[in-house]
């Protein structure tokens, strides 16, 4: 293939056929382009832009790149979320169990963490026993037996996204509109959904720090999800703010099964049941969203998703008598220092930014794709915005490695949060559906 040509074509802002795009797609996940000349493509694109045709046919071309997960027809709709991503975004664990109880199949395949936003696989990692990575079979069988799965990316899973995702990475070319689109959607594609809802998060921790970015984002992916025949939502929530009080790989998996058990914080709650309120009604399995969230909350209060999500990490291998065992001390870390408040009023601020970072650096998330994890480390208790707090009450506990590492963060984490003699109304988390 002469690819110069095409990459002329783009640099001059013409627009490419979807042959072409097929042919790019299929030769460079062949690997006959060389990477210096898909890097200029990807900047030719990150500064021309792609139009909604060349979206669709760049997306359904990555998709196609590898093995699409077939699944039986079966009278449970196939469902999923998936997440921008952000600090203790934990909503994936105690959805999909959640999912599988409302009469949906689920073949979540989800990412790891890189910087400062956890991954939903690295927190997976913190159980006993737990397989994340699954052969193509194995996901189905669970789906179909078990109604959900979390897991990775096979091998063979749209190899073209692993391919030009490095190489974006290494680029400059990661914060394209088009091609964001066209990478997360060809990896949600290709578990052949009825429906999935988009949770488009913007803020000083978010991929899109502003709201009007992030709405762009869930715009074109909402209409491109659409196109591709999978009824495709957005909600834009806020983080600015952890989502919960637990941010740290362990600490956030016990917090998803306090979720379950109707324990867990507010804000985690209301996106789950926001989440599956979605789907219900984008199924029509439910008509108004406000029946749907009144379903979703029967069915999370009946106890029944609780038990799902011990049958779902057992079928991917999970010990279940070690998994409770670890759920029972206050802390797997070695440390654990609570964080005080050096005046009484009201938190106007929690810096999911900071707070991110601090994780990072003490361990719980990587600095490099090579960083080994710490899965014990982390916060909880973390005070939120609107919340009155005594002088010496508790911002947050730090669960650290060692002392040494606890007193080193400790200022930092302080810095995190800021608080007013006035009373703050706490910031609402989730701001516009889209579609
Ligand atoms: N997540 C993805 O999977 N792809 C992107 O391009 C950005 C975020």
């Amino acid at each position: 293939m002469n690819f110069l040509p095409l990459i002329e074509s783009k640099r001059e802002g013409k627009i490419l056929a979807p042959e072409q795009i097929q042919e790019v797609i299929r030769e460079f996940t062949a690997g006959k382009i060389p990477d210096y000349q898909m890097a200029a493509m990807l900047m030719a694109i990150y500064f021309r832009g792609l139009n909604t045709g060349e979206t669709t046919a760049l997306t359904l071309a990555m998709r196609d790149s590898g093995d699409v997960l077939k699944f039986p027809r079966d009278p449970r709709p196939l469902v999923d979320k998936h997440s921008t991503g952000g600090i203790g975004d934990k909503v994936s664990l105690p959805l999909a169990p959640l999912l599988a109880c409302l009469g949906f199949r689920v073949p979540m395949i989800s990412g790891r963490g890189l910087g400062i936003t956890g991954g939903t696989l690295d927190k997976l990692d913190a159980i006993p026993g737990y397989q994340t990575l699954l052969p193509a079979t194995q996901i189905q069988k669970i789906v179909q037996r078990t109604g959900c799965v979390i897991c990775g990316q096979t091998d063979t899973m749209v190899p073209a996204d692993k391919k030009i995702y490095a190489l974006r990475d290494a680029s400059g070319t990661v914060p394209s509109i088009q091609l964001i689109t066209a990478s997360i959607l060809s990896k949600k594609l290709a578990e052949s959904l009825d429906a999935l809802i988009l949770d488009v998060k913007f803020g000083c921790a978010a991929f899109m720090q502003t709201k009007a970015d992030a709405k762009k984002l869930a715009h074109a992916m909402v209409t491109l999800g659409n196109q591709c025949g999978t009824n495709t939502r957005a909600v834009l929530t806020d983080m600015n703010t952890p989502l919960g009080r637990a941010a740290g790989n362990w600490l956030e998996v016990k917090e998803s099964v306090e979720c379950l058990e109707s324990k867990g914080p507010d804000d985690l709650h209301e996106l789950v049941i926001d989440c599956a309120a979605h789907l219900l009604v984008q199924t029509k399995k439910t008509k108004s969203l406000s029946a749907a969230r009144v379903r979703a909350e029967d069915c999370l209060q009946s106890g029944a998703p609780r038990k799902k999500w011990d049958e779902m990490i057992v079928a991917q291998g999970a010990d279940l008598k070690a998994f409770n065992r670890k759920l029972e001390p206050d802390s797997t870390a070695k440390v654990v220092v609570e964080i005080k408040a050096d005046e009484a009023g009201f938190i106007s601020k929690c810096d999911a930014r900071i707070i991110g970072e601090v994780i990072r650096d003490i361990g719980g998330g990587r600095l490099t794709k090579e960083s080994k994890i710490n899965y014990d480390v982390g916060l909880n208790h973390i005070a939120k915005p609107g919340e009155r707090i005594e002088k010496s009450g508790t911002l947050c506990r730090l669960h650290a490695a060692d002392l040494a590492q606890a007193k080193s963060v400790v200022a930092r984490l302080k810095s995190a949060f800021e608080i007013s003699p006035r009373k703050i109304t706490a910031p609402k988390l989730v701001h516009e559906v889209i579609g």
